[in-house]
């Protein structure tokens, strides 16, 4: 099979690799859907690729993708019916930990305490190929009235915003202001007006927030164009500030605005991976209560929920792909996301 090699320094490599067989308590899956991450950017520009971000890589190309939905069409020893059986419609949280530590036992892979073994689509082969390998236990299944397109946004994009969502603790009558409008941040745009809140999107782009007012967004503000965007969500919110904040952005002054834009007693949450950030411990944190949550994407239940979620309120999450392409287009693919300007992009390997 072919399969799509980030190589760094914005090289795409599609190169052959042998069609996977599954080992005990392992599974094969056919990709239908292998969305493109941010993230993916990050291994996509790298110098060196993703070794040179400090992950544990395995020898030779490993194949990217990591926001893979399809169908099991194979099953290895010792895999129960339950677990997984073919022709099931299946998503995959894509991290593999020991299995048995407090955190993989509770669907948390990625903190396993002997450190994530695998981070699939970085370190172990990912779902840009038509047949992606790995354990059984790290199968979410997806609902029948879900695309595999829906899947693949759930797998990382969607999933991330849904469980910032959850640790912020997001309520109807919250107002909450979304900085950074690309996969991550939009989708959180668009769950949190599913669920009731209002929603203040900040981005640079202004086709990116013209997107954010088609997923749901109340209001929207450029910085670029904002003399004072704290002030701007105060404004917007009767003087005191957003009840809650998220910066999808990885910007260091978004993420100072982020926390300073929230009311006393408010919370703010970053899921942008990367930089840095300056705060005023004093002013911007604990003489008005803030508090500050980091949220690494989610658990094999957060991602079942969130699929149950948005099959249940009908939200069509696939909305979010601008692109679809064949894995033959993986290079113009990369080369038109890494511009940050368009929606997101989903590669369909079986097509
Ligand atoms: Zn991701
Ligand atoms: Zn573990």
């Amino acid at each position: 099979m072919k399969g799509v090699v980030l190589a760094g320094d914005r090289k795409v490599e599609i190169l052959d690799f042998p069609d996977p067989a599954p080992g005990p308590g392992e599974v094969v899956l056919e990709i239908r859907a292998s969305g493109m991450c941010g993230s993916d950017l990050k291994f996509y520009r790298a110098a060196g690729g993703a070794a040179s971000l400090g992950f544990k890589m395995s020898d030779g190309p490993v194949i990217a993708g990591h926001e893979p939905c399809g169908v099991v069409v194979a099953v290895g020893a010792g895999v129960p019916e339950r677990e997984a059986r073919i022709g099931m419609r299946v998503m995959q949280h894509h991290y593999r930990g020991c299995g048995v530590c407090p955190h993989c036992a509770t669907g948390w892979m990625q903190l396993c305490v002997e450190g994530v073994a695998e981070v699939y689509g970085a370190t172990a082969h990912g779902a840009h190929a038509r047949y992606m390998k790995c354990p059984a236990r790290t199968l979410v299944p997806l609902p029948d009235e879900l695309s595999f397109e829906t899947g693949a946004a759930i797998s990382c994009g969607t999933g991330t915003a849904w469980a910032a969502l959850h640790r912020l603790g997001l309520q109807g009558d919250h107002t909450i202001a979304i900085f950074g409008q690309g996969p991550v941040g939009l989708a959180a745009t668009q769950l949190a007006s599913a669920m009731g809140a209002r929603v203040i999107a900040l981005d640079v782009s202004s086709e990116r927030l013209a997107r954010a007012r088609e997923f749901g967004a109340d209001a929207t503000i450029d910085p670029k164009a904002t003399e004072n965007v704290v002030q701007a969500i105060r404004d917007a919110t009767r003087g005191l500030g957003a009840h809650l904040s998220l910066d999808a952005s990885s910007s260091p002054l978004a993420r100072a605005q982020a926390v300073r834009c929230v009311r006393t007693w408010g919370k703010a949450c970053f899921v942008g991976e990367g930089d840095t950030v300056t705060l005023e411990v004093s002013t911007d944190l604990l003489r008005r209560q803030v508090t500050l949550i980091g949220s690494w994407t989610f658990s094999t239940i957060g991602q079942g929920e969130c699929a149950r979620f948005v099959a249940d309120r009908g939200i069509a999450v696939d909305r979010i792909f601008t692109h679809r392409w064949r894995l033959d287009e993986a290079e113009e693919a990369y080369r038109l996301f890494d511009s940050q300007t368009t929606g997101k992009g989903v590669i369909t390997p079986s097509a």
